[in-house]
């Protein structure tokens, strides 16, 4: 049994106020249609959305980051057709707020997974270099299988996106893949 976990594809981090830019705007169509398709295979989908109280002084993130997706903003409402697809799979797809990089930190994703019987997961989003890659170490500390489709993951700096695909083979002994 597998899951899909949709990372962070907020109008925030692909072009608001914490922006990857032009190559999240290009793998929107890619994570669209895989939502979907997984969606349609009633296989668990999980929108796994960060969340942050405006001016939090006790997150870590204040003094990394500009704000972003905060509570109740558009900054925080999925990006382009995902919307839509979103949407239109309401009842079956998991919303799951997460106030950390890691999409299992302070959240019952592993309860969830655990209790329908997935040991597999499948990672889309952003930034891969950090989302995509905390939970990706989380998962694979946890036991999960792991599998990235590298073009549906995008991160603001090229470099730091090579190094996490090479990290997802190399050492977390994931599946890099491309959808079609
Ligand atoms: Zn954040």
């Amino acid at each position: 049994m597998k899951a899909l976990i949709v990372i962070d594809f907020t109008n925030d981090f692909v072009d608001g106020s914490l922006p990857v830019g032009d190559a999240a705007v290009q793998i929107e169509p890619v994570i669209s249609k895989l939502t979907e398709t997984y969606a349609e295979r009633g296989e668990f989908v999980v929108m796994a959305v960060d969340l942050h109280e405006p001016g939090d002084p006790y997150h870590p993130e204040t003094k990394l980051f500009p704000p972003h997706n905060l509570r109740g903003s558009d900054g925080r409402a999925l990006y382009g057709a995902l919307e839509q697809v979103y949407e239109k799979h309401k009842d079956s797809i998991y919303w799951m707020d997460k106030t950390r990089y890691s999409a299992f930190c302070g959240t019952d994703l592993e309860l969830k997974l655990r209790e329908r019987g997935i040991t597999e997961v499948h990672l889309i989003g952003v930034c891969t270099d950090i989302c995509v890659l905390h939970t990706a170490v989380d998962a694979y500390n946890k036991g999960f299988d792991i599998t990235v489709y590298e073009d549906a993951v995008a991160s603001f700096n090229p470099a730091g996106h090579e190094w996490a695909l090479g990290h997802f083979t190399g050492s977390l002994g994931a599946k890099v893949v491309k959808s079609s």
